[in-house]
């Protein structure tokens, strides 16, 4: 869980202060507006892509990956899901070190077939947040940790609505 699941991040050189240019199109799941011509995915590969020049913003890859992966379920198991979930929450709670997460993490994210649902069964599901990647994104590299702090907290607060 340290690193996005999917191989290819072909952006990491994007690391100058973006002059963003946000188009019409928006992400099927999440709904946040394509920006500098980046799918979520790609948003994501430049935030990561900061980290390595900006060490604040390193201390929150937990929150920026799994703030990701819960706006992006689709792919995830119900129980990956929910281990997701309860892990940022405790992060967010304890500020648990991302090395203790992953160890407890460990055991519910090792071994791909239970962490991801069958291809067949990955439909992704529009749901509007207050808050998403390209919200992260779009201010820059600079404040970049807080907004990741901020992305996080809203996400949780609307999970935890949503659940009663
Ligand atoms: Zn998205």
């Amino acid at each position: 869980m340290t690193e996005p699941p999917r191989a290819a991040l072909l952006v990491q050189t994007h690391m100058s202060t973006p002059s963003p240019h946000v188009s019409t199109a928006t992400c099927p799941e999440c709904g946040g507006a394509q920006t500098d011509g980046f799918s979520c995915w790609g948003l994501l590969g430049a935030i990561i892509a900061w980290e390595m020049y900006d060490r604040e913003l390193a201390s929150e890859h937990f929150k920026t990956v799994a703030a990701y992966n819960l706006q992006h379920p689709a792919q995830f198991s119900e129980d990956a899901l929910a281990g997701l979930r309860e892990a940022l929450a405790q992060q967010i709670d304890q500020g648990l070190p991302a090395a203790e997460i992953r160890k407890r993490m460990g055991a519910s994210f090792e071994g791909s077939r239970r962490v991801l649902k069958p291809e067949a069964e990955q439909q992704p599901v529009l749901r509007g947040w207050r808050m998403t990647i390209a919200d992260v994104y779009q201010g820059g590299q600079e404040g970049a940790a807080q907004r990741v702090r901020d992305w996080a907290a809203s996400i949780r607060a609307e999970l935890s609505d949503s659940q009663g």
